[in-house]
């Protein structure tokens, strides 16, 4: 019997990603909501995809209806953007939690099985080299440093559903985003600073010509996951129902990957000159330093360091990543310079 998947922010960067892959190689059915659809527009019209545009928050009688009669949901929709944790802890709080709680709570109502993004985020500045899902300390700093009620809202998250699968056997997987990037994942041609996650930030300031700020010399590192490898991981999560993926925790992150964010702004910068539209503003590209107070200001706390243990996902689920880092640089630049605005506008700022 075909699977019928709920996909809760089917438009987002993970959900738009979850949605073709599932459409283009699988047979299940998908039920998605998001408040638009810009990111689902080029998909090939499908019948197995129902879509309804709308707010989780408002639309509550269809989100429950739709836990009720799919077999699995994925809630997606969160605000994962660590400018806005500084800027909007309460929006984050009220979305990524409360809103997010109230959908666990249908699926341990009507017995689905629940597969919910925790984040890498969760491990905060734990000691450890390599995270590892079962046994990391999660630490985080003081009240004052607004940032962590991101990582502290999915954390009571992970303890309630790890709770429910105690006490009413609630099929849950867990997993933790290691800084995915690729197409879509944020919108290059905001200019504002802040709207994107480092990556897309990067590649917007070599857009516009603007310098690449390196938040306290980028000396911290990340492991970028290109999110092909990604969706692969969630693809065998959802296919091994009431097996090894169910009540557990996986990272997914590619520990290959791992490089520091000035590493990371080196390489955009001689990635993008590949491109002809972009070579001329890659070459004008300056690399400044600003401390995390200018840059985000006081309720800020940066993470040093973050690498996946990814073992529980290669001996359980048979994955792992194999996308290195510059070609997820180079496919993610290809994706946006293939888009007819973003090439526009750089032809356009190229003349000007
Ligand atoms: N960062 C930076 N310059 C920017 C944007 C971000 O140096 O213009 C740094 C930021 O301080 C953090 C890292 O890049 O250390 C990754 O930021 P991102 O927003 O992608 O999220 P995070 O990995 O911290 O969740």
């Amino acid at each position: 019997m075909s699977l019928k998947i709920m996909i809760l922010g089917a438009n987002g960067f993970i959900g738009s990603a979850l949605t073709s892959a599932i459409l283009r190689d699988r047979d299940w059915e998908v039920y998605g909501i998001d408040l638009s659809d810009n990111k689902l527009g080029s998909l090939p019209k499908n019948d197995r995809f129902h879509f309804v545009e709308g707010d989780i928050t408002i639309n509550k009688e269809w989100v429950e209806y739709h836990v009720k009669k799919c077999d699995v949901v994925v809630p997606l929709v969160a605000i994962a953007n660590p400018a806005q944790y500084v800027t909007h802890p309460l929006r984050v709080f009220e979305l990524d939690f409360e809103a997010n709680l109230s959908i666990v709570r249908h699926c341990v109502k009507y017995g689905k099985r629940l597969i919910f993004p925790s984040t890498s985020e969760i491990y905060g500045m734990s000691p450890d080299a390599v995270l590892d899902e079962e046994t990391s300390p999660l630490v985080y700093g003081p009240i004052e440093k607004q940032r962590w009620i991101y990582a502290a809202s999915k954390q009571l998250l992970d303890r309630v559903i790890y709770a429910y699968g105690v006490r009413d056997n609630l099929d849950y997987t867990l997993f933790r985003p290691f800084n995915f990037i690729g197409p879509n994942l944020d919108n290059v041609e905001e200019p504002k600073e802040g709207s994107s996650r480092v990556f897309t930030q990067f590649l917007s300031n070599v857009l516009y010509r603007r310098p690449i700020k390196l938040v306290d010399g980028g000396r911290q590192k990340r492991s970028f996951t290109y999110i092909d490898d990604a969706i692969e991981c969630l693809l065998t999560i959802l296919e091994n129902a009431n097996s090894r993926a169910s009540r557990r925790i996986f990272n997914i992150g590619n520990p290959a990957n791992c490089v520091s964010i000035r590493d990371l702004a080196e390489r955009t910068i001689r990635i993008a000159q590949e491109f002809p539209v972009l070579r001329e503003s890659a070459l004008a590209t300056h690399i400044v330093e600003v401390t995390a107070g200018e840059y985000y200001g006081k309720y800020y706390q940066d993470i040093q360091m973050r690498v996946p243990a990814i073992a529980a996902a290669e001996r359980d689920l048979g994955w792992r990543p194999s996308t290195d880092m510059d070609t997820a640089i180079r496919r993610t630049i290809e994706f946006y310079v293939k888009q007819e605005n973003f090439s526009a506008r750089a032809a356009a700022l190229a003349g000007g």
